[in-house]
């Protein structure tokens, strides 16, 4: 049986995609593995695809377009190592300075600067938002599974660059209602003890799937 399976179910009438976890020692790696899954396929309905039902690669609408692109804490490192910068350079050159001055590491945005004719150009080491993001309906369990992981290691890059003092002053003026959304959730989640999970870990591998059931 495989560690993590993908399932479909209808939830609210509406025919939904989950995640069901088989092995108890599953790792953030493994299910990023079968999640592709769904990226690749065609069989889900997916809202921006052609025809509702493709492959996200070569997706025209292309949802790097306007994404808001935070990195976790792994994916950060790899980023920065990948474009060969120090954290400071690399939080200085690739991510959105008002962001920055607001305490928000996002990347540059329209397009995503890692976008290069609607590729993108760190895919094996994109951020988990990136990977788990995917315009099709989620079962209930599976968006707050997601969710949890995913705000949680952005929670932890944010701790991280306080911690190496790599964000400078923080102001709070000129903060969108994304922005806000995005301040509350890291504040919420930063408190969690599955940050220390990110903090430690340099691979998704090493990031166990059971504490955040
Ligand atoms: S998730 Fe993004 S890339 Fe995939 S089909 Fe939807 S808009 Fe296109
Ligand atoms: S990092 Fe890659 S997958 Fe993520 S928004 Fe940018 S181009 Fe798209």
């Amino acid at each position: 049986m495989d560690k993590i399976e993908i399932y479909t179910d209808t939830e609210n009438d509406r025919l939904a995609a989950g995640v069901r976890i088989n092995d108890k020692n599953a790792t953030v790696a493994d299910l990023l593995e079968s999640w592709q899954l769904l990226c690749d396929g065609s069989g889900l309905f997916k809202k921006y695809a052609e025809g509702n039902y493709a492959p996200c690669k070569g997706c025209l609408h292309n949802c790097c377009n306007t994404a808001y692109v935070i990195p976790d804490l792994i994916s950060f490192k790899k980023m920065a190592q990948y474009v060969n910068c120090s954290y400071k350079e690399f939080i200085s050159g690739y991510f959105h300075p008002s962001k920055t001055g607001l305490g928000l590491l996002r990347l540059k945005p329209d397009p995503c600067i890692f976008l290069k004719d609607n590729i993108c150009t760190i895919y094996p080491i994109r951020s988990l938002i990136c990977r788990f993001y995917i315009c099709a309906d989620l079962l209930g369990d599976t968006e707050q599974l997601i969710y949890s992981i995913v705000m949680t290691g952005i929670a932890a890059v944010h701790l991280f660059a306080e911690k190496e003092g790599l964000v400078d002053s923080v102001s709070a003026v000129g903060m969108s209602s994304f922005d806000m959304i995005f301040k509350k959730l890291i504040a919420e989640y930063r408190a969690s003890s599955n940050v220390e999970l990110f903090m430690r870990a340099r691979e998704y591998s090493e990031i166990p799937l059971l504490p955040f059931l």
